[in-house]
């Protein structure tokens, strides 16, 4: 059920179904670190489940990547020391106060606090009988923070960025594997799903001279150094393709001009994100003007 990347680094693959993000092991000869808590007990117990059959030193640490729903409501289950950015606490302790039923789910998106994506998901997960307990983390960091697992170290980097700005990457340098949780995703929270390049490029920046055998997306597949690299710059070979353009037509007219045919699905709605993203910008900067 898990996937060894590397000697030390194991990885329990993400699940669309329901939205649950990637899990991963992080093994050193005293203890060992897991990336992120799962999107409920259930999940994080079938990760406990999957880790106990390893024969690796016990779970020590617990690292969030950052307190979107789908990364911490599995997190007490694992009943480890929660090492979060500081950043990630304020949203984990106001979390921790609310309602999870379908009327306090529907309020809180019908006031722009929730969006339908998470609390559809957050249903499907959770079914009818939903008892979640969100909790804040024990040991807190502003940009990096170094954790000893005997022969091992992990490091917690700060990223930032749209997709939240709390987002922290998780990086074993002797093993070589990058977890980046949803640390390059679209924002998503505000509107359509949307890209800056500006802050996409600044985040790649970031990570992108740490020496990596693997990446570890939270809801996509394991990508090896090369794919890593073809992804990123083809996403931003598509942010410029777009430019400041906030006409749809217009940037799928310039991408068959450049490439000669149609753009694919999944190119059509990267295009579409840099699209809402030049938008949410204008919008902005009117907003600012006014
Ligand atoms: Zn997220």
């Amino acid at each position: 059920m898990l996937r060894q990347l590397t000697p030390h680094v194991f990885v329990m693959k993400h699940n669309h179904d329901t939205d649950r993000p990637a899990l991963g092991l992080i093994a050193g000869k005293t203890a060992s670190l897991v990336v992120d808590g799962g999107n409920s007990p259930a999940h994080a117990r079938a990760f406990l489940q999957g880790i106990s059959a390893l024969g690796v030193a016990a779970p020590r640490y617990l690292a969030l990547t950052h307190w979107h729903w789908d990364h911490v409501f599995g997190a007490p289950e694992m009943g480890l020391t929660t090492l979060a950015n500081q950043r990630t606490q304020p949203h984990l302790l106001q979390m921790a106060g609310y309602a999870w039923d379908d009327d306090a789910l529907a309020r809180r998106v019908a006031q722009g606090e929730e969006i339908a994506f998470c609390a559809e998901n957050i249903k499907k997960e959770f079914g009818a009988q939903r008892a979640i307990a969100v909790q804040g983390a024990d040991i807190l960091f502003d940009q990096t923070l170094t954790v000893e697992l005997g022969g091992l170290t992990c490091q917690l980097i700060h990223l930032g960025g749209e997709h939240s700005e709390d987002s922290t990457v998780v990086y074993c340098p002797q093993e070589g594997v990058l977890f980046l949780g949803d640390g390059l995703c679209q924002e998503m929270f505000h509107g359509e799903w949307s890209y800056d390049l500006a802050d996409y490029r600044a985040r790649i920046d970031k990570i992108k001279d740490l020496p990596c055998r693997f990446y570890v997306n939270s809801h996509w597949d394991v990508q090896d150094a090369g794919e890593f690299t073809a992804y990123y710059r083809r996403l931003i070979a598509l942010g410029e393709l777009a430019g400041e353009s906030t006409d749809p037509a217009d940037v799928l007219d310039r991408y068959r001009r450049a490439h000669g045919c149609d753009p694919d699905e999944e190119t059509e709605g990267d295009l579409l994100s840099f699209v809402h993203g030049n938008r949410k910008r204008q919008a902005a900067k009117k907003a600012s003007h006014q």
